[in-house]
This record gives structure tokens, sequence and C-alpha cells, in this order.
């Protein structure tokens, strides 16, 4: 995932729009189940202020992850806002360069970049969706497909043994 910063480099003010996309999918994101669906798209634009080049745009794609509930795997779209400064190393400022994307040349790939933003921005648990039921943990079913019928006929012991002396009354 290139660009190259020669138009906006040499003035403040100047800005240029990218549309980029790649496949990431060789990309291992450390997480078991869950890879790359669809290229990554990353649209951006950069701007020099004079101090950096001020970058600010989205990065969309699809993971294909495993619900943390139901165990079903399932599409997981991101969309993400991308907001990013890069300096020249020969200009950056201290501060800069512990922060920003430091550019040696004209030519960047900033595919190391995108891929962090992408991992930084996942969740600690995936799921499907909001109202997954999950599980059951009594016989396993997956409560979204199969309402299974665990749920009924365990009475507390005690309300039992309540019940069983109230009807004897
Ligand atoms: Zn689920
Ligand atoms: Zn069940």
């Amino acid at each position: 995932m290139k660009v190259n910063v020669a138009q906006v480099r040499l003035s403040g003010g100047e800005s240029v729009h990218y549309d980029l996309v790649e496949d990431f999918s060789a990309f291992d994101l450390g997480i078991e189940a869950l890879s790359f669906q669809a290229p990554v798209h990353v649209q951006l634009q950069v701007n020099n202020t004079s101090r950096a080049m001020l970058v600010k745009g989205t990065i969309h794609t699809k993971l294909k992850a495993t619900c943390g509930r139901c165990l079903e795997s399932f599409e997981y779209s991101i969309e993400l806002p991308y907001e990013d400064e890069w300096a020249f190393r020969t200009l950056a400022t201290e501060d800069l360069l512990e922060t920003a994307l430091i550019l040696d040349k004209d030519d960047i790939d900033i595919t190391d970049r995108i891929f962090e933003q992408i991992v930084l921005a996942l969740p600690m648990k995936f799921i499907c969706s909001v109202e997954c039921q999950g599980l059951c943990p009594n016989c396993g079913a997956n409560r979204n497909l199969t309402p299974c019928n665990c749920g009924e006929g365990v009475i507390d012991p005690r309300l039992a043994a309540l019940a069983k002396w109230q009807s004897n009354d």
C-alpha cells in the first residue's frame, strides 16, 4: 500500500488524495479463526501543514471472525477513521519522532501502519450480534437456531420441596 508525497512535500497548504486497495489476507491477525475476508480499502487525504503531513481518512475491510458466544463464523465489518501524522526525519520535531510515521523518502509504504490501526481497533471479544443467544451450557445447542428445552422442568430443589409440602397440606 504505497503513497508518494513528492507533490505535497514542498509547500504548506498542498494536499493530495489517495484511494488504495490491497489484499491483506497474508497478514496474521494474531487470533485464531480471525482472517481478512475482503481487501483493505483506504481513502485518505494528505495535507502539508508545514509542521508535518496531516493525514485523515478511513479504513474499510471485512474480517471473518468466530462468535465468542455461539461459535459460528460471521463477517465482521471494519470501518475505521484514520488520522495520522507523517514527518520527514530531517524535519521532525522531538514529539513528532515519537508519534508520527517517520519518512525518509517520498515513496512510503503505509501497509504496516494501516495494519497496526486495524489491530488496535479489534474488539476484545467478537460477538455475531447483540441478540446472540449463545450455546446452551447444558446440551450445547446453538440457541439462535434450535430452542432447546433445557431451561424448562429444571426447578430449584428447595422450591420443589416446598411445592411438595404445600400440595400435601
Ligand atoms: Zn453468536
Ligand atoms: Zn439445552
